[in-house]
């Protein structure tokens, strides 16, 4: 078989070097000045290669948000005799980024000491734009996976990690904790007179309604499923939390949403059941959730569109 004769002069190289879309580059150890820049550079960031003088030119035109990571980095695997790869944006002439990947070879003298470094610049910025896309599904995904999809507030997933995370957090801190389960009352019969797409919509008014009784930081509202909510309220007794259950109550009441079907009212009525406890490593959650959607249910019974609060043990 006939194999290509290796280049033979320098020009071969040359030609072969400068017609790459990496860019190669040397720079001089010991005076930090460039010796070779190839020409794809002014293509690629604007620069003329003449104006790549010394390191600080390179330094210069890299985003500062990456300047001194890199050139720390660089600099200390250089001396250490490392070939090494680096990230970052360079700047271009007209005020844009690239992101580059550089990558370097040390070129050591017979003593060990770095004398010149030779690399590849390579334009990274279709893949690194890729990945930023990546990322931002991947937020995206997280929050729409804790989110209800019709209402928009958080979901039962949500709910029980942070219902789990502030109980916790209470046993801790031995601080109260409370829980509110609200139902609407009689919302079958509302979507039997209206339909359930009129249904699906009250269920986000109700929803975003409710969502606005919470004061603090850390009050955490969800829809439980169906047509029941939750508010979670952390470091809240019993007394404070069933002012936020009245104010639950009187936001709905003045949302004057029509219930011709309603057996106790004309207008859309919820029921509301609260309890606060200090836990202790004894208690239980399940038992506490379990506790509080019966005072709800307790509320049903006597009547519905009110508030029923645990009675201390
Ligand atoms: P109660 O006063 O005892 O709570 O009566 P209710 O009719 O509200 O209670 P029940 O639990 O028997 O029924 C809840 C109804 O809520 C059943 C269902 O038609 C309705 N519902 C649950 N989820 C949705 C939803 O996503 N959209 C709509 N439109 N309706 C829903
Ligand atoms: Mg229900
Ligand atoms: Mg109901």
């Amino acid at each position: 078989m006939n194999h290509a004769q290796p280049p033979q002069d320098q020009d071969t190289y040359k030609t072969l070097l400068e017609s790459t879309k990496a860019i190669p580059w040397k720079i001089d150890w010991a005076s930090k000045r460039f010796s070779y820049i190839g020409p794809q550079i002014e293509a690629l960031l604007g620069w003329t290669p003449d104006s790549w003088q010394s390191v600080e030119d390179w330094v210069a035109r890299m985003h500062e948000e990456d300047r001194e990571r890199v050139f720390n980095f660089c600099v200390s695997q250089s001396l250490q005799g490392r070939d090494h790869e680096a990230d970052y944006r360079a700047l271009t002439a007209d005020g844009g980024v690239v992101w580059i990947r550089d990558v370097v070879h040390v070129i050591r003298a017979a003593n060990g000491e770095p004398e010149a470094l030779i690399g590849f610049m390579f334009d990274i910025s279709e893949r690194k734009q890729t990945e930023q896309q990546l990322l931002d599904l991947q937020k995206q995904l997280e929050m729409l996976s804790y989110q209800d999809g019709l209402t928009g507030v958080a979901n039962r997933r949500r709910f029980e990690e942070v219902l789990a995370r502030e109980w916790l957090e209470a046993c801790q801190h031995q601080q109260p904790l409370a829980l509110m389960m609200i139902d609407i009352d009689y919302f079958k019969q509302f979507n039997d007179f209206h339909g359930h797409l009129k249904g699906d919509e009250i269920l986000k008014q109700v929803a975003n309604t409710l969502a606005r009784a919470g004061t603090r930081a850390k009050d955490f509202f969800a829809r439980f499923g169906g047509e029941e909510f939750a508010w979670i309220l952390p470091d809240t007794d019993l007394a404070a939390a069933g002012k936020i259950a009245e104010r639950c109550r009187n936001l709905i009441f003045k949302a004057q949403i029509p219930h011709p079907d309603s057996a106790i009212s004309q207008l859309l009525t919820i029921s509301v059941g609260v309890g606060s406890m200090i836990p202790t490593t004894a208690d239980e959650l399940k038992d506490f959730v379990a506790d509080v959607d019966r005072l709800m249910y307790l509320a049903k019974h006597q009547g519905r569109g009110r508030i029923i609060l645990q009675t201390s043990a």
